[in-house]
């Protein structure tokens, strides 16, 4: 088979205008070497010539959301990989970006994932600081992104800082704002860049505009840092008063939750670090993201070491649970333990969590009885989840029942179908498994029950075995 090198800059028009001309010309996606100079070019292959006149694609606008982020991410064999999907696109599987486990699509958007995430940081991070130069004063900054996102992030700084001088150096761009327009540039190392003085009156600005009361958690900040440290931190001298005026801005945004429930303004953002999944746990106290916290007696947030190889999803907490403020400690979690232990898998070793993190039930008489969370809470909850896995990083996930394999792997996956087959390159981790919740073995007919207990076994051995 012939491969074709294709040389082309790093940068996502160069390789759209390539992408058209291969497609012009029929080259399958395996015969293609993409070459973005940040890698040797193939011993033995046919140099191609880009053909500038070769008609546009036409793809979903989907894809071109993905392939705008990902043409930032620092793998070079994203090209290839949007190479690889768009052929797929345009060769019959048009509709292949809604099938959330093919692994092309998965590692795809956690690439994009990765990048929004980075974006996010940026705006969060960057500390500028102020400089006498011979046209007047301009703000500066130093900062290193893990990917390239510098030209994804600058429109926010421009809103922010429309009317000053400033700009933005990374290793590998620079960005400027001149007050009209921006200007890219190669970026710099940090010694090459001039030291100024701590912007104090920018950085208060820039943090009163991003400020979200409703995600602040007083108790997680005091518990990263104690509040007599705050006033060195010119952006958190101003907390206080923000506060103050925050009451009725918080009430507002807690009545749009009502309307369109979700965890995510709770979620407090961050890298992940040793402390991330107790500021995640922290903040998840006080989570008002759906209707559920109120009847519940608390959250029941994750439980298990940051490092966990594996990680299981359950449903929700169950009466016990919400109760004691732990995962899997009810009648449930004690048959878990016994088809871990069963499954030669120790319980101290994994994490245990659940798809919604507080019990949904009705009271009849003294008794709460459970009921199945509805889709729009899963939905509502997921934001913690996603926290959660992407802290911990694990390489096996667990799905214990319906409701956690269909959170993370899509409404129309079926347990009783799939149950113990291994889901490889998904976006939350390297392999996923789904089987029985221990749960619907307790509910099962006495005779049914050892079979249940056998099969959930079974699976927990598959997703065991996997290096
Ligand atoms: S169920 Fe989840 S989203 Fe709803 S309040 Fe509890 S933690 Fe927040």
């Amino acid at each position: 088979m012939r491969t074709l090198h294709v040389r082309i800059e790093s940068t996502l028009p160069s390789w759209q205008r390539a992408a058209r001309s291969l497609l012009a010309d029929g080259a399958a996606a395996e015969t293609v070497h993409w070459d973005d100079g940040s890698a040797t070019p193939p011993l033995f292959a046919t140099s191609y010539a880009i053909d500038d006149s070769a008609p546009p694609v036409r793809v979903p606008a989907t894809f071109a959301a993905l392939a705008e982020a990902v043409a930032c991410h620092r793998d070079a064999a994203k090209w290839e990989m949007l190479y690889a999907l768009l052929w797929r696109l345009t060769h019959g599987e048009r509709s292949l970006l809604a099938n959330r486990v093919d692994p092309l699509v998965a590692n795809l958007r956690d690439y994009q994932q990765q990048v929004e995430r980075d974006v996010h940081k940026m705006h969060a991070f960057v500390r500028f600081g102020r400089l006498e130069t011979e046209e007047g004063e301009e703000w500066l900054a130093w900062y290193h992104p893990d990917h390239d996102v510098v030209a994804r992030a600058a429109p926010l700084f421009v809103e922010r800082f429309r009317a000053m001088r400033w700009s933005i150096v990374t290793p590998r761009t620079t960005v400027r704002w001149d007050g009209s327009e921006l200007q890219f540039a190669p970026g710099a190392g940090r010694d090459e860049v001039p030291q100024a003085d701590e912007l104090e009156h920018l950085w208060r600005t820039y943090y009163r505009s991003v400020f979200n009361p409703a995600r602040m958690n007083l108790r997680a900040m005091r518990s990263e840092m104690p509040s007599r440290f705050w006033n060195q931190l010119p952006e958190l001298t101003a907390l206080p008063s923000m506060l103050r005026e925050a009451t009725p801005h918080v009430d507002g945004m807690l009545r749009d939750q009502r309307a369109a429930p979700s965890a995510a303004p709770f979620v407090p953002s961050g890298a992940n670090s040793p402390s991330r999944l107790r500021q995640l746990r922290d903040a998840a106290m006080e989570c008002r993201g759906c209707e559920l916290y109120e009847p519940a007696t608390q959250t029941v947030f994750g439980s298990g070491p940051p490092s966990a190889r594996i990680v299981l999803i359950g449903e929700q907490p169950g009466d016990e649970e919400d109760r004691r403020g732990a995962p899997f400690v009810g009648p449930a979690g004690r048959l878990l333990d016994e088809a871990l232990h069963e499954a030669g898998i120790n319980r101290a070793d994994v994490y245990l969590t659940n798809a919604v993190k507080h019990f949904h039930f009705e009271e009849r008489g003294k008794r709460r009885i459970h009921k199945t969370p509805r889709t729009s809470h899963v939905t509502a909850c997921r934001p913690w989840l996603e926290a959660e896995l992407s802290a911990i990083s694990p390489s096996v996930i667990i799905c214990l029942g319906g409701t956690a394999a269909k959170s993370l792997l899509g409404g129309t996956f079926r347990v009783t179908e799939e149950r113990g087959k291994p889901i490889y390159g998904t976006r939350w981790a390297p392999t996923v498994v789904a089987t029985l919740h221990p749960s619907a073995i307790l509910r099962m007919p006495e005779e049914g029950r050892r079979e249940g207990m056998a099969m959930l076994v079974a699976d927990l051995r598959v997703a065991g075995r996997v290096e």
